[in-house]
C-alpha cells in the first residue's frame, strides 16, 4: 500500500514538473526585465522593453517607472485598445496621462484577476542601494497564475524578507548587480527562499550582470533548484 503511494506521489510529481516546463517554453525573455507569456493565446508582457515583437498585448504588467521597465516607444508598438495594464500607482497616473485607459493600479499585496489570469502583485525594493527602487514607492513583482504554474517576476530587487512567503513554481530572478541583487549568490538565495522548482535569470547581459553571471548562478543551484537560461529574443533554452 505505502508503495503504491509513493509510486503516485511520485507519478503526480513528475506530472507536475512537466507541467511547469510546458510552461517555461511559454516564456519569451527579450533581454533586461521584458518578458512575454504566451497563456494559450493571452499575450501578456511584462516590462516591455526593447521589444523585437509587435503583437498585440492583451495584458502588460509595468513593475516600476524606470524608463527600462515603464518604456512608452514599447508600449506603443504593442499596445492597443483592449489592452489591460496592470502596475503599480505612480505607473498608472503616468500612463493616464500619455492617454491610456483600460488601467489596474496596484499596491504590493493587492490580487486582480483580468480575463480569469490571477495576479498578484508583491514587494519589490532595495536593501542596501536603497536611492535606486526605495521600499516606499510600493513598487511591484508580480506573480502570475499561468494554468495553474505560478510564475514569480521578481522586477528590480535585492533578496528581500517577503521572498519567503513567496509560493510560486517559476521564478524569474534580477542577475544584474549595480541596481537589484548585490551578488550572484544572493540571488541564488532568493531563489531558495521562494521554494521554487525552476529558476530564470533576467535583468543582465544589457546595462548590468553578464552570460557568466547567469552560468555561475545555475551553478550555484545545480542540484537545488532547476535553472534555465534563456538566449533574449528567442523563444529557446540554452
Ligand atoms: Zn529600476
Amino acid at each position: 500500500m505505502k508503495n503504491i503511494l509513493i509510486l503516485i506521489l511520485t507519478f503526480l510529481s513528475i506530472n507536475t514538473f512537466a507541467q511547469h516546463m510546458e510552461t517555461v517554453e511559454k516564456i519569451t525573455w527579450y533581454g533586461q526585465a521584458a518578458v512575454k507569456i504566451d497563456n494559450d493565446g493571452q499575450l501578456i508582457f511584462i516590462d516591455p522593453y526593447q521589444l523585437t515583437s509587435s503583437e498585440k498585448a492583451d495584458l502588460i504588467l509595468i513593475t516600476h517607472s524606470h524608463g527600462d521597465h515603464l518604456s512608452f516607444p514599447d508600449i506603443e508598438q504593442i499596445a492597443d485598445e483592449k489592452t489591460v495594464f496592470v502596475c503599480p500607482h505612480d505607473c498608472a497616473e503616468t500612463l493616464k496621462e500619455e492617454g491610456y485607459k483600460i488601467i489596474k493600479a496596484v499596491s504590493p499585496g493587492d490580487k486582480v484577476t483580468i480575463d480569469d489570469t490571477e495576479i498578484e502583485a508583491v514587494a519589490m525594493y532595495n536593501v542596501v542601494k536603497t536611492q535606486y527602487h526605495p521600499k516606499e514607492n510600493n513598487w511591484t513583482g508580480f506573480i502570475i497564475n499561468v494554468g495553474g504554474t505560478r510564475i514569480y517576476h521578481a522586477g528590480d530587487t535585492e533578496r528581500i524578507p517577503e521572498m519567503k512567503n513567496i509560493e510560486c513554481d517559476i521564478a524569474m530572478l534580477p542577475l544584474g548587480q549595480t541596481y537589484t541583487m548585490n551578488s550572484v549568490e544572493e540571488a541564488a538565495e532568493a531563489a531558495l527562499d521562494t521554494g521554487v522548482e525552476i529558476a530564470i535569470p533576467i535583468h543582465y547581459g544589457m546595462y548590468e550582470g553578464t552570460a557568466e553571471d547567469a552560468k555561475r548562478f545555475q551553478e550555484i543551484l545545480e542540484g537545488k533548484v532547476d535553472v534555465f537560461i534563456l538566449n533574449s529574443g528567442k523563444n529557446e533554452l540554452k
